[in-house]
Formats: structure tokens, sequence, C-alpha cells
């Protein structure tokens, strides 16, 4: 199988950082390139060429279901759905886990509003990782403290992208019984460097610290939801420019344009998404508030979702036609996300300017543009 430290190749490696923690004379060190991603470095003069490095990067990952199953799910609670971007579903596995005495893992901004992995011990403390943080995320000391966690017999549940929760599985080498996982159904994840230069561009205009972005506020409906950025003084301001970058695939690591994950054969107990095209689905299904795409992947995930179910509102559904509405597949490099790149690199993009070129290279051509319009006006004139 073809591996990153033979071909150099970026897209090969996800950086979930397995590797560095395998490596018995600690020869390899993750280091950030130019975009802002993290990539393991091997030291030749401390390397025994063991080749561990290699045999335990990708997705090794056996599945021990064969009737993985699909759902509309949606918390009952109404004020849990308020801070959860979809339907709430992972603060319902959180729940379960602090009630077994367990220990949550999850994503949240530090003080520095850089997006890490994180640990929390309590319900309240949970909070901090709902909603979505479009960034990718930094693991820090995750999988070594999660083995911890474990080695004392304690439950975690570990929360994140299917290749870093991989990445954890490849780490730990053995099935254990009180892991719970979790992956988000990500179709990309886009570089911190490019986060943190749009934040300080952010903060330059108006001259204030932001306290945090909601990239998922809900405050038009889960239909609507729009980023928003708070100041430290309280103002709150719509900005979608590194959101739209994102969605648009210009911003994300190369390994997201070639996911390995990116199918129905989820290598966690637990998916969750959006569930988008409900009302092509099930048009009674009450929308507002955000609904959940929730598959169970495992058996450990079949037997805990039977004693979660008083907890939601759901319906089985077909996973062919679930998956139809979402991304079960790769997404395709938006044009200028090489250019956008190199110009940041040589620092033509920079604090001063990132939010103009974000727009710039992700404006529609005018031919685009008018199609658009036309198919609007179709659509919403009664003719
Ligand atoms: C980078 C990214 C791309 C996504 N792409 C899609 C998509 O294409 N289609 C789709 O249906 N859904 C996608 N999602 C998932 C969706 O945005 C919601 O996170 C998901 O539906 C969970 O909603 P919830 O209401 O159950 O959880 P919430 O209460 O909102 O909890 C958020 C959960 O997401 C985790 N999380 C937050 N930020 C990150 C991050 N940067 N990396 C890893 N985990 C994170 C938290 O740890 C927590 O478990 C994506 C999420 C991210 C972070
Ligand atoms: S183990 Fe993870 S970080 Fe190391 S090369 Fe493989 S994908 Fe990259
Ligand atoms: S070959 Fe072995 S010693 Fe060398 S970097 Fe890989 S794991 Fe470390
Ligand atoms: S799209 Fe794939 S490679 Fe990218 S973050 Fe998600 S699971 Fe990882």
């Amino acid at each position: 199988m073809e591996n990153y430290f033979d071909t150099n190749k970026k897209e090969l490696c996800n950086g979930c950082g397995a590797c560095a923690l395998m490596c018995p004379v600690n020869a390899i060190e993750m280091v950030e390139d130019e975009e802002g991603f993290l990539y393991p470095k091997i030291d030749k003069t401390k390397c025994i060429k063991c080749n561990k490095c290699k045999k335990y990067c990708g997705n090794r990952n056996e599945k021990d279901i064969a009737d993985e199953k699909a759902y509309i799910a949606i918390n009952k609670s109404k004020d849990e759905l308020k801070f959860s971007s979809s339907g709430g579903i992972f603060y319902i596995l959180a729940k379960y886990t602090i009630e077994k005495g367990g220990v949550v893992c999850g994503v949240t901004y530090d003080e520095e509003l850089k997006v890490i992995h994180d640990f929390a011990n309590n319900l309240e403390e949970c909070k901090k990782f709902c909603g979505s943080k479009y960034v990718r995320s930094d693991l820090k000391n995750a999988y070594e403290k999660v083995k911890e966690y474990l080695e004392r017999n304690t439950y975690v549940l570990f929360t994140g992208t299917a290749c870093q929760i991989s990445g954890l599985k490849n780490y730990l080498g053995k099935k254990c019984e009180k892991l719970i996982t979790c992956d988000i159904l990500c179709h990309a994840n886009p570089s911190p460097k490019v986060f943190e230069i749009y934040i300080k561009n952010l903060q330059m205009i108006k001259n204030k610290k932001i306290k945090t972005i909601w990239f998922r506020s809900k405050e038009n409906g889960w239909k609507n939801q729009t980023p928003i950025i708070e100041y430290a003084d309280g103002e709150k301001e719509e900005e979608n420019s590194y959101f739209k970058a994102f969605v648009l695939e210009m911003i994300n690591r190369p390994s997201c344009y070639s996911c390995e994950f990116a199918n129905k054969r989820r290598i966690t107990d637990f998916t969750i998404g959006d569930f988008w095209g409900i009302e092509k689905i099930d048009s009674n299904v009450n929308t507002e508030r955000g609904v959940s795409l929730l598959t169970v992947n495992s058996n450990n995930g079949k037997k805990i979702f039977k004693e979660l179910q008083d907890k939601m509102i759901y319906e089985e559904v077909d996973y062919d036609l679930a998956a139809s509405f979402n991304h079960y597949h790769n997404v395709k490099i938006h044009k200028n996300r090489n250019k956008f790149f190199k110009q940041m690199e040589k620092r033509k993009i920079n604090e001063q300017n990132i939010i103009k070129y974000l727009k710039k290279y992700t404006k529609r051509p005018l031919y685009r543009r008018i199609l658009g319009k036309i198919k609007y006006i179709i659509n919403h004139v009664n003719l």
C-alpha cells in the first residue's frame, strides 16, 4: 500500500500523529507545513528503520457488524438542541458517558481561539464541545490521555473526525470495551493557519478582540445558519468569507480530497451529521431546531443506541437514500485552492487582507451568477 513516508504525497497523510507515538525511538516529530497542516518529519539520525510508522498508518479498522443502520434523530430536549449544531445527538452521548463516571474528549477553542481536542468530566463542561468548529483541530496529547483513562477502567467518549479516530484506534492497537467513538460526518477540514490569519484580520478591522465564533448559530433556524462572530465587548457580527471558502473546498487539508473514510463503511460506533435532504424523505419532521443523520456502525453502538432511544425522536431510514444527500464521497478541490495557499506562503495574503482574498477567490464567475438568478426567479415566481 502506498504511504506518505515513501512517496511524500500529502494526500496520503491525514495528520493523525499516530506514527509519531508508535515510533520506538521518538524519531518522528509532527511539523506544521506552509499551509498550516501537521505532517510527520523523521529524524534520520535517530531512525532504526523498523517500519512501524508505515505499518500503523492508514485505515486498518475491522468491522464487527453487517447491518449498519441510519436514522433521522432529534434530541428531545429543546434546551440542548439550542446549543448543538444539528440534532443534538453528541450531547446525548456525552450525558450517557458522564453518567457512567466517564470522560468526554471533544473539540473546543482554547483562550487564543485555537481549535483543540480537550477533555471534560462533567456535563456542564461538555457544552464547550457543542457546536461545529470548522477548523482542523490540534489533537495535542489526546491519544495518550485516552489510553491512560482506559487503563484506569474509565469510560471514554472520543469524538472527532474519522481519520482522528482511526489514528486513535491504530495507537491503542486493541479493542477497548470502555471506549465509545463517534465521528462527525465531515466532508473536509480546513487549515488552522488560515483560521488564525482570518481571526487576526477580523480583529484588526474592528480593533477589538473576538470572544468566540459560532459557525452554526441557529438564530435564524437550522437551515439558515450563518457564522456569527462575537466580540469581547458583546457586539455580534455575521461574517461568512472563511466559512464559504471551507464549504467551497478551497482551504482544506489535501487528504480530505481523497479521504479513505468518506463512505458508508464507518469505523466508529456512531457517526453524526446534518440530515440534509430530510424534507425529501419525511416532510412531517420538524426541522426548525435541527435534525441529525445518525448512523449506528458497530455492535457496541447498537447496544448503546437501544439504551438511549427514549432521549430522542428517531426514525430508521434507508441508509443509501440518507447518504445520497450528504458527503459519502470525496469532495472536489476548488480551482483556486493552490493559488490561494501559494499567495499565503508568499505573504501576499496575510493578516491585513485575507478576508478580501477569501471573497475574491470564492466569487462565482459572472455567467454562473446570472444562471443562479434565473433559476431562483423560475423557482420563486409563479409564471
Ligand atoms: C470540519 C467539519 C466538517 C463537517 N462536514 C459535515 C458534512 O459534510 N455533512 C454533515 O452532515 N455534517 C458535517 N459536519 C458535522 C456537523 O457540522 C455537526 O458537527 C454534527 O452533525 C454534530 O451535530 P450535533 O448537534 O449532534 O453535535 P454538537 O452538539 O454540535 O457537537 C459538536 C460535535 O462535533 C465535534 N467537533 C466540533 N468541531 C470539530 C472539529 N473541528 N473536528 C472534529 N470534531 C469536531 C465536537 O467534539 C462534538 O462532538 C462537519 C463537522 C465538522 C467539524
Ligand atoms: S500515521 Fe497519521 S500522521 Fe502518520 S503518516 Fe499516517 S496519517 Fe500521517
Ligand atoms: S522506521 Fe521505525 S524508527 Fe524509523 S521513524 Fe519509522 S517507526 Fe521510527
Ligand atoms: S474528510 Fe477525511 S481526511 Fe478529511 S478530516 Fe474528514 S475524515 Fe479526515
